[in-house]
């Protein structure tokens, strides 16, 4: 099962792939977190990746489909999650290629949906909590960060909706109800797959 997970900064993608994980043995690629492992290991790529994140700009495309394509190679598991990316049309038309040369098949692009004003509020939070503080989450940054999602990111729901793989999920709810939103589509695929 292959699945993008979509949405804007603060949808909650990372909390539903973690669960996903778990339960679908799914290995989830996450480019956000990719980037800040090398970022933490001070990799010369993490060097060039973190002032571009600490704007709340794209890190180029070059290096993104790198990571994700060695990821990629190892097919152990039921298949993979992404979160955070694609997130522009090129690195979407750019996954599609890996995928056919891997002879691998996206299954489905969830779009959770959550309106700026709540993704600010819970940005806040986070910062004020400052549990998982991240030095891109701030008022001014996460403003880019949306601004960069309405303007590159949300481009890719055409592509999606036209291939017929993307669905909708409303993520201004609990956490709880979100996953079983998820889980429903994800259940009638796994029909499709194995009936
Ligand atoms: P969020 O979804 O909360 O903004 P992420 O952890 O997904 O956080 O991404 C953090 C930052 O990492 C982004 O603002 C961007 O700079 C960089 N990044 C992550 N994924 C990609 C990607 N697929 N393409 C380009 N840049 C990316």
């Amino acid at each position: 099962m292959i699945i993008i997970l979509f949405g804007p900064p603060g949808a909650g993608k990372g909390t539903q792939a973690e669960r996903l994980v778990e339960r679908y043995n799914l290995k989830q690629l996450s480019t956000g977190d990719m980037l800040r492992e090398a970022i933490n290991r001070g990799s010369e790529l993490g060097k060039r990746a973190k002032s571009i994140m600490d704007r709340g700009e794209l890190v180029s495309d070059e290096i993104i489909l790198s990571m994700i394509s060695e990821k990629l190679i190892d097919t152990e598991g039921s298949g993979f999650i992404f979160d955070g990316f694609p997130r522009n049309l090129q690195q979407a038309k750019a996954l599609d290629e890996i995928l056919n040369k891997l002879e691998l098949k996206l299954d489905i692009v969830i779009e959770i949906i959550v309106k700026d004003e709540v993704l600010i509020s819970r940005i806040e939070n986070r910062v004020r909590e400052s549990k998982n503080a991240r030095s891109d989450d701030n008022a001014e940054v996460l403003k880019n960060r949306l601004n960069v999602y309405h303007q590159s990111t949300e481009m890719i729901k055409p592509y999606y909706l036209e291939k017929g793989k993307l669905v909708k999920i409303d993520g201004m709810r609990g956490i709880e109800e979100v996953s079983r939103d998820i889980e429903g589509h994800l259940s009638k695929i796994r029909k499709k797959l194995d009936p």
